[in-house]
């Protein structure tokens, strides 16, 4: 009765460890995980399709500054803020995106000490 939790005890110490020493080391990524999304303002159309195909409600969209050949600086434009905290990251808002302009990354570091850090302008997400 006693042995069997020693033995367990035991043969677990004997086992690499299933955690890393984060930040010092990064656990290793499949191909195709995903995280955090980067946004190319430059070529986002303001058109909302990735908010409206949200299936979380996780992309408003609000002004920012644009600053490009067809939206002339000084102008605002309405462009996705997303709130990652309730991002799924199904991709569904990478899929829909006509110009590909809002992509998921291998970027993985959502850690915050304030709920409202977790809420990205577009211009954090470029
Ligand atoms: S990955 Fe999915 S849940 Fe996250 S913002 Fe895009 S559509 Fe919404
Ligand atoms: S990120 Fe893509 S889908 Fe979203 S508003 Fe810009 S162009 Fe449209």
């Amino acid at each position: 009765m006693v042995v069997e939790p020693i033995l367990k005890t035991a043969a677990s110490m004997l086992k690499k460890p299933t955690t890393v020493e984060f930040p010092d080391k990064k656990e290793i990524l499949t191909d195709n995980y995903r995280c955090i999304q980067k946004l190319d303002i430059n070529t986002c159309i303001n058109c909302g399709a990735c908010a409206r195909i949200c299936p979380n409600q996780t992309i408003t969209m609000v002004e920012a500054e644009a600053d490009t050949a067809f939206k002339p600086k000084g102008t605002t434009k309405l462009f996705p803020e997303i709130n990652i905290e309730r991002c799924l990251f199904c991709v569904l808002c990478e899929e829909v995106c006509p110009t590909n302009c809002l992509v998921l990354t291998k970027n993985t570091e959502v850690e915050a000490y304030d709920r409202r850090e977790y809420i990205k302008r577009p211009e954090e997400l470029e």
